[in-house]
């Protein structure tokens, strides 16, 4: 994409009808659901090739074998049946009915077994009896089915026959890379892994509020550039990053984003800095939303921002959840579907995640050019200058911005400080702008001789 796009950020953000925005995205979602993804294979490459279908994305290819760090990419997964038949012929295991039935990276089998010789190798959750776990074995080779407690028990003894068709061979990593260029060549990297099957909050909701992200950006004229990412979670990340490490300078800012579909309330996970602008911004827009939130510090457990804030990289790159990974009840099994997940939390989501984007924007630092002493704003008809009921607020906000900009507090700074919302002292900033009492600075703190 070329920075043609002239739409004002602000403006299309506040034009956004979020409830609209969630049901697109739930139906896209709709549509990813059925497919059987896994961290290589044809389920990742059908998913991409949806979401070009609604975006401008780059699909790569890494050849198995390639080493990335400390790791390898691995041979390519792909499945087209499986099932566990008794003696009548009937599929008591069907992959058709449930992607999750098979231990995702199964290698192929083909064979008869009574039940004990089977049951080592069948998983499922005896606390929660009528759901499907999600278990995965990619770097260890096996094979095994999941199913629900209830169905295990329903088992009888029986000779049964066992098929999963699959392939593991020399094959590639696929992934999805989205630029969309901005003003400035610092980027803002939005990441989700897209390995998982038929799993909606974990992490198809990543996915496709990703891919809103990308259509609603490219209309945009922006500051930054934002590269999106839609990885396999873990191995992907790693490929990227040794495959990129040239760009990585050019990152300013990051979101890895998973479970943002559920109806719980947002819980943010800072960098690995933990006072980096985004976790700033973030931090802001939850505060500002007056909704219960929680902010977590940073720990080496989670999604790739466990990557991306390895200390060889130490991006400021934050995540961003409702429901905790791991701690709902429904994560990781057949109960995180299209009826967990809701249209209108999406759409919140997807609001918020512009609002923090709006912020970093339009977050600049600047220089009052009438330090000593306030100015006299009355003179300049900066009192009382709008209608409405806002009118304290932005005078306030005045006060706020020429008190605080000596070059060493950011707008962001400032709406902490004061208590007010970052639009209150954009707003207030590019008055005092317009009537030449502030100049912008350079991250350094020097004056600027234009709006940067
Ligand atoms: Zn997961």
């Amino acid at each position: 994409m070329t920075p043609t796009q002239t739409t004002d950020f602000t403006e299309l953000r506040a034009a956004l009808d979020p409830l609209k925005a969630g049901r697109e995205i739930y139906a896209l979602m709709g549509e990813l659901y059925p497919i059987c993804r896994s961290i290589t294979g044809d389920g990742f490459r059908q998913t991409l090739a949806r979401l070009k279908k609604e975006i401008p994305l780059d699909v790569r290819e890494v050849p198995t074998g390639t080493k990335v760090f400390d790791w390898t990419v691995p041979r390519e997964w792909n499945i087209r049946d499986a099932y566990v038949k008794n003696s009548r012929g009937e599929r008591f295991i069907d992959f058709r009915k449930h992607n999750l039935h098979v231990v995702n990276y199964s290698v192929p089998v083909e064979r008869k077994m009574s039940l004990a010789q089977l049951r080592p190798h069948l998983h499922t959750l005896p606390e929660q009896p009528d759901l499907i776990p999600y278990r995965t074995s990619y770097y260890k080779e096996a094979w095994g089915f999941c199913l629900s407690h209830r169905q295990l028990q329903q088992m009888p003894e029986d000779e049964y026959e066992v098929c999963i068709d699959s392939t593991l061979q020399d094959g590639h990593l696929t992934y999805g890379e989205c630029l969309l260029k901005g003003s400035s060549a610092e980027e803002v990297l939005i990441s989700c892994h897209a390995c998982h099957p038929s799993l909606c909050n974990d992490n198809l909701s990543g996915v496709t509020v990703a891919a809103f992200l990308a259509k609603y950006l490219a209309q945009a004229a922006l500051r930054y550039s934002y590269r999106l990412l839609f990885i396999p979670g873990t191995i992907g990340s790693i490929t990227w990053l040794a495959q990129n490490e040239e760009r990585v300078g050019a990152i300013k800012h990051g979101l890895v984003l998973t479970c943002v579909g559920d109806r719980g309330n947002f819980t943010y996970k800072k960098s690995r800095r933990g006072n980096a602008e985004i976790d700033l911004a973030v931090e802001h827009i939850l505060k500002t939303s007056r909704r219960d939130h929680s902010t977590l510090e940073y720990s080496p457990y989670g999604y790739d921002e466990r990557q991306y804030c390895s200390p060889g990289f130490n991006l400021a790159v934050g995540c961003l959840m409702r429901s905790h990974h791991g701690e709902f009840p429904e994560y990781h099994t057949s109960a995180d579907n299209l009826d967990f997940v809701d249209s209108g939390a999406l759409g919140d989501s997807f609001a918020k995640i512009l609002s923090v984007f709006d912020v970093l924007e339009h977050n600049r630092t600047y220089m009052n050019l009438n330090p000593k002493c306030e100015p006299q704003l009355g003179k300049r008809g900066l009192y009382s200058v709008t209608g409405g009921t806002n009118i304290k607020q932005l005078e306030l906000a005045m006060l706020w911005v020429l008190n605080q900009s000596d070059g060493t507090h950011s707008l962001l700074d400032i709406a902490e400080r004061s208590g007010l919302a970052f639009g209150v002292i954009r707003e207030a900033a590019d008055m005092l702008f317009r009537h030449d009492l502030l100049k912008p600075c350079r991250e350094n703190g020097s004056a600027a001789s234009h709006p940067v």
